[in-house]
């Protein structure tokens, strides 16, 4: 029988990416861990985000495909597509996802309960469902975030979020999607892919804030190519029903008609209603659980990983963070993230594959800048005879021939950055891709084939 004080060592609310790494790792170290969810295993990844969003994606490009094959000889009748199809197919191959998950963390030791926890003080956790109370020597937050509707908005309990897109009844002929980020890129090339007719507004002035400011434009520029309505520098006032489609009424007192209204404005952490305030967990902006650098917050025995944190909110570093939070309490092997250098995709079509600076961003932070970029169509658009470019972009120290930026927008785009981002780990400089020899005929030959400065 146990002496200890606590009935586990971990408990671990929510089993997303980071909160699964976390306890997985605690229990393989020996630990009694206890993980506490009250939706489905997985989290938002693998439940209604990073997986499911990319089996859509992969759906959608097909139409493309269906396309393009015909300047290679093909003949291709009229394609029908079924959504109840793809959708039922996802779910079951989510299903799958979900269960290993489960069975991920009973192999390690870990025991899932499917419950609401909520801290009633630093060590106790009470689930509601069961009226249990647990008492850990450790807790650790990874609820993650959520998706959210403008409230400002009249009439927004008529729209959705990507929450609901995953499981719409019928793909809807015609969509609206506020908002300019990940999602909503994403989305409105699933939309578009499929054959739904997609506006997509936005308030700024440009796609993608926080991008290389020519790979916004330019995927603006792909995005119209396609048939995607771009509005910027608008806003929603007014939604409203009419006879089961949405009427969108803009600040501008002009109006669109679409059958559904999406919102992909951001996501907001999972912080309130979880007894935090009682346990001296301090939150800061938007909400997020503060913590250092070692995922340790305001109250000594509780930790926080992941979206919930509002640090970089990607699955891979939610894993990171529930991994060295795991490695830095049971493995005696302190371990501080490094959230430099993240390789990024926006899974639109095109896509976008990035790791590192921005031109915009490394003119603040370094005294010279050298430019290399270039656009090109590639090589399949010359037989298919699609109008578009792909377009590569290396941002480099001027001083130290470091490359501190690589940005491609194109097929495949999120494959090379994964790749690129080794490299610029490894603090490779230009004369690093000059000296690799190029592999052709690829589009990723470009990046080494680089030998002109723009700038
Ligand atoms: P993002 O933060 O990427 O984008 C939010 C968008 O909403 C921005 O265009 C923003 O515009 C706009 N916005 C914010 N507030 C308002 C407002 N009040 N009115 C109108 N528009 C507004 O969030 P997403 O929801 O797209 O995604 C959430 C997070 O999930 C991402 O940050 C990302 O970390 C992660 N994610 C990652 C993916 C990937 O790796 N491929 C895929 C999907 C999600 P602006 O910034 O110009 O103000």
């Amino acid at each position: 029988m146990s002496t200890k004080p606590f009935d586990v060592d971990l408990f671990v609310i929510g089993a997303g990416s980071g909160g699964v790494r976390a306890g997985r790792m605690a229990a393989t170290y020996g630990k009694r861990v206890m993980v506490a969810e009250e939706y489905r295993t997985g989290g938002t990844c693998v439940i209604r985000g990073c997986v499911p969003k990319k089996l859509l994606v992969y759906a959608s490009r097909f139409s493309e495909e269906f396309e393009d094959a015909r300047g290679f000889g093909w003949t291709v009748p009229d394609a029908q597509f079924d959504w109840q199809g793809l959708i039922a197919a996802k779910d079951k191959e989510i299903a799958r996802l979900e269960a290993i998950y489960a069975r991920n963390l009973a192999s390690a030791g870990a025991e899932l309960v499917k419950d609401r926890a909520v801290l009633k003080d630093p060590h106790t956790v009470h689930l509601l469902k069961s009226d249990r109370y647990v008492t850990a020597e450790t807790i650790l937050i990874a609820t993650g975030a959520r998706a959210f509707v403008l409230e400002e908005v009249e009439g927004c309990e008529l729209s959705i979020t990507s929450n609901e897109a995953f499981h719409l009844a019928a793909l809807p002929p015609e969509i609206i999607i506020v908002g300019a980020g990940y999602i909503a890129i994403e989305f409105a090339g699933i939309f578009n892919g499929l054959g739904s007719k997609v506006m997509l507004v936005h308030h700024g002035e440009e796609l993608l804030r926080g991008f290389d400011r020519e790979l916004r434009v330019r995927m603006r520029e792909e995005m119209a190519n396609r048939g995607i309505e771009v509005r910027l520098t608008t806003s929603l006032a007014r939604i409203e029903d009419e006879a089961g489609r949405r009427r969108v009424t803009f600040q501008d007192g002009t109006q669109a008609l679409a059958d559904v209204v999406m919102f992909a404005v951001g996501r907001r952490p999972n912080s309130l209603g979880l007894g935090l305030e009682h346990c001296g967990v301090e939150l800061g902006e938007r909400r997020a659980v503060k913590v250092d650098a070692y995922s340790q917050t305001t109250a000594p025995n509780i930790y926080a990983v992941g979206d919930v944190t509002n640090r970089v909110n990607l699955t891979p570093i939610a894993i990171r963070e529930g991994a060295a939070f795991a490695e830095t309490l049971y493995n005696q092997n302190p371990i501080a993230v490094d959230h430099t250098l993240i390789p990024t995709a926006v899974f639109g079509t095109p896509e976008i594959g990035t790791v590192g600076l921005s031109e915009e961003d490394a003119r603040k932070s370094h005294a010279r800048i050298d430019i290399y970029k270039t656009a090109f169509r590639p090589m399949k658009a010359t037989l298919s005879g699609r109008r578009t470019e792909m377009f590569m972009k290396l941002i480099v120290d001027g001083e130290t021939g470091r490359v501190l930026g690589c940005h491609i927008l194109g097929e495949a785009a999120g494959e090379m950055a994964q790749i690129a981002a080794i490299a610029l780990k490894m603090k490779a400089t230009k004369a690093d891709f000059d000296a690799t020899v190029a592999l052709h005929p690829s589009a990723a030959e470009e990046l080494v084939l680089l030998r002109s400065k723009s700038s």
